[in-house]
């Protein structure tokens, strides 16, 4: 038993080395990626209760010429941690810009909405609001059509600080969506406080929502509480009809999910959007 316990033991520590092996492997590569050109944005549609598209959500994608793609769920983390997320957030701020810049020129594209995901560590750096102002300035955009994705995180310390800064934002013309809602610890007495516009509702809650009354229960008391603070609520993970029509039902008037579309290149959706302008 003793010496099974040590080989466990070292079975785990060699489990636990392997893992922080790739872990700076990763965070090495991805400063790399950086400067390489690997990453892309990838677009998902937002979608009104018509099924009409009013935006997109920029997600990162990053095609390691090794390992393959590799999941934002598994980088993100990494770039948040070593303070990569900084150049790597300026980067996709950047790009959104640069796409709502050449939006302006097609009119397929013209009226969307582009929503960017802003992690805890890039809103709370100092030069964030400067930074993002002169991007904005730089590339003409409508500052309207940038939502920008913050998580309950970002409520739980600091709270005046991030309120502060929303409210500078806001003032630019930004607009903020609450992602994730539900499944972090914001005190929803915070919520009327914060210069919000949407309300997220987490995918998990979406998944069992014809299953598991617990889950519908949260979905009503959601888009009850976004009703009484005048703030849209947009469901997300929405991959069947039957969770579309069960939101609708209960109130929901935007979906985000593969149901509606999956996240695709620029390219993709730039396409698909011009075709259906024309017929
Ligand atoms: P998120 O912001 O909650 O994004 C939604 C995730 O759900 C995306 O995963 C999307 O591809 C996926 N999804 C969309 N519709 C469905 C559906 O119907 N069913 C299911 N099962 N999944 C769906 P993705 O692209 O892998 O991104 C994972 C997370 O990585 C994002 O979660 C976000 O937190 C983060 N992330 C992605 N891009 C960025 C970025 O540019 N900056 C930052 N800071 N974080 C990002
Ligand atoms: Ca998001
Ligand atoms: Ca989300
Ligand atoms: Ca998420």
């Amino acid at each position: 038993a003793k010496a099974d316990g040590r080989n466990t033991l070292h079975f785990f520590n060699q489990a636990m080395q392997d893992d922080a092996n790739r872990r700076s492997r990763l965070e090495h590569d991805l400063r790399l990626a950086l400067e390489r050109d690997e990453l892309e944005l990838h677009l998902q549609p937002q979608v009104d209760a018509g099924e009409r598209i009013t935006g997109m959500e920029a997600l990162l994608r990053w095609q390691h010429p090794e390992l393959g793609r590799i999941s934002p769920a598994d980088f993100i983390p990494l770039a948040e941690s070593s303070g990569l997320i900084i150049p790597l957030g300026d980067w996709v701020l950047a790009q959104a810009c640069r796409l709502l810049a050449e939006w302006r020129r097609e009119p397929a594209m013209a009226r969307l909405g582009l929503a960017v995901n802003i992690s805890p560590r890039q809103f709370r750096h100092p030069d964030f609001v400067a930074g993002l102002q002169r991007l904005l300035q730089d590339s003409g955009v409508d500052p309207a059509r940038l939502e920008l994705e913050i998580t309950e995180s970002l409520l739980i310390d600091d709270i005046e600080q991030t309120i502060g800064r929303m409210e500078q934002l806001r003032r630019l013309g930004l607009r903020f969506s609450l992602d994730d809602f539900g499944t972090g610890y914001a005190s929803l007495g915070y919520l009327k406080r914060l210069p919000l516009s949407q309300l997220k509702i987490d995918q998990s809650f979406v998944r069992d929502l014809l299953r598991d009354p617990n889950d519908e229960a949260i979905v009503r008391t959601i888009i009850a509480l976004g009703r009484s603070l005048d703030l849209q609520v947009i469901a997300e993970g929405v991959e069947t009809a039957e969770q579309a029509s069960r939101l609708q039902e209960l109130g929901c008037t935007a979906f985000q999910g593969y149901w509606f579309g999956k996240p695709d290149s620029t390219r993709h959706w730039h396409a698909r959007l011009s075709d259906q302008a024309e017929t």
